[in-house]
């Protein structure tokens, strides 16, 4: 049984590290009873699509899901790297309380680098310029194979992408800074390259909107009571009427003429905050004018912290294991039988293609990863999956500011690092399993 699970975290682990970074393999996943077939190397769109029976697996995903609800980026770094500490964890052979509090130590150790003003993995930003939010927005974006976009049009929906946000960002500061919410709608048929940002309150966004019928200024009427046709809403009044009189065509024709007016007035937009009657709705659509019924809104939230106590040698154990799991996510990078280095002096990440031999690692003239460092020098490098003597990264000097081609957003990985460590804890932690199986 325990070996099972082991199989399942492991071919869990292979499915998504195959699909992690800019030169990730597509998935196709599609249930052996037939269904919709999904295409993806998104996170959040393969951990939807490969529902598992086993409840540590569903604990897994639903972390790392919860993880890119809130964050929406690097969800495969968290989910490869807690399944990653698991096996390694198994490999160890340690006792695994002990693991649960190496682990918390070292994420605290990491988070603590991390948050430090100089740290090496920062990048000052300057907001004068919006080209480090284009590159943060274009590197998520170029990681996404399925949307096979051309350069011209990543770059286009890059800076779509950052206007959007700049939008989301209050003008006047009050005592708490709200930032707004920007929404992606996807329309069939048009050109990438037509995407656009619109400033406002998104209501509803009804199917089929063709934006060249939308002119400007838009006509629009709001109704805050039911058009349904009921009688709920007229109070305690009473209500008469002449004998055989069908009411519920007498009220479907007052809408009708409700709806007649709204045409002659030129009104493009119709909305109600409750329900609209199905006729009067398909007479105004007939007739060109978007309509949206029951308009409403939604909410989310979530968080946790770290103690020690064991030898030196379980202490040094443990954290071989740590790091040997965040060197397994950084060669995850590589998907073609390639090499990965790491330079000792500032830390940053190459990979090299299989074809490369020995003698031509006399240093790497190109650029790093993330395209700060420019090349490596011999005798500084080493592979990432070999031992070398523990360093800490030096801090670039250079008299003109970082150009990062690659960038990630910061809090999101931050965050994903926790949830990775805290999950496989959490997976660690787990005695027993209690099933309701009916
Ligand atoms: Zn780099």
């Amino acid at each position: 049984m325990l070996s099972d699970v082991c199989n399942k975290l492991h071919l869990m682990k292979e499915f998504l590290r195959s699909s992690y970074g800019p030169t990730a393999r597509l998935k196709q996943v599609h249930n052996n009873i037939g269904g919709s077939v999904v295409t993806s190397s998104t996170s959040s769109v393969l951990l939807q699509a490969v529902a598992s029976s086993q409840p540590i697996i569903s604990l897994i995903r639903s972390s790392i899901l919860n993880h890119v609800s809130r964050f929406s980026d690097c969800g495969l770094f968290a989910a490869v790297f807690c399944l990653c500490l698991l096996e390694q964890a198994g490999q160890c052979g340690l006792r695994k309380n002990v693991m649960i509090k190496v682990n918390k130590h070292l994420l605290a150790l990491c988070t603590g680098y991390l948050q430090q003003e100089d740290c090496g993995c920062k990048v000052k930003l300057d907001f004068c310029s919006s080209q480090s939010l284009i590159t943060l927005a274009r590197s998520v974006i170029s990681s996404k194979p399925t949307c096979v976009l051309t350069e011209p049009e990543s770059g286009h929906i890059s800076r779509l992408a950052v206007q959007a946000f700049l939008l989301t960002v209050p003008c006047n500061i009050p005592d708490t800074v709200r930032l707004g919410r920007t929404v992606t709608i996807t329309i069939e048929g048009h050109s990438v390259l037509k995407s656009a940002v619109f400033p406002g309150l998104l209501l509803s966004m009804p199917e089929n909107l063709c934006f060249d019928s939308l002119c400007s200024p838009l006509h629009v009427v709001l109704f805050s009571i039911s058009l349904a046709g009921d009688l709920g809403e007229i109070g305690d009044g009473r209500i008469e009427m002449h004998q055989g009189v069908d009411v519920d065509s007498q009220i479907l024709d007052q809408l009708l003429e409700l709806g007649k007016q709204v045409l002659k007035d030129g009104v493009k937009l119709f909305l109600c905050q409750k329900v609209i009657h199905p006729v009067l709705q398909h007479y105004l659509r007939c007739n060109g004018v978007i309509v949206i019924e029951r308009l409403g809104s939604k909410n989310e939230v979530s968080e946790s912290t770290s103690v020690l106590g064991c030898s030196q040698t379980e202490y040094l154990l443990a954290a071989e294991a740590f790091c040997h799991s965040l060197e397994l996510v950084a060669t995850s990078l590589e998907h073609d039988g390639g090499t990965s280095l790491i330079d000792l002096t500032h830390a940053h990440h190459w990979t090299l293609p299989s074809d490369v031999t020995e003698e031509h690692l006399e240093g790497v003239m190109a650029p790093c990863g993330c395209g700060v460092v420019e090349s490596c020098q011999n005798k500084t490098q080493s592979y990432l999956d070999t031992k070398y003597a523990g360093f800490s990264p030096a801090p670039l000097l250079t008299a003109a500011p970082l150009q990062a081609t690659v960038l990630d957003s910061f809090t999101a990985k931050v965050n994903a690092l926790g949830v990775a460590v805290e999950t496989a804890n959490l997976v660690l932690d787990v005695r027993y399993v209690i099933q309701d199986v009916n």
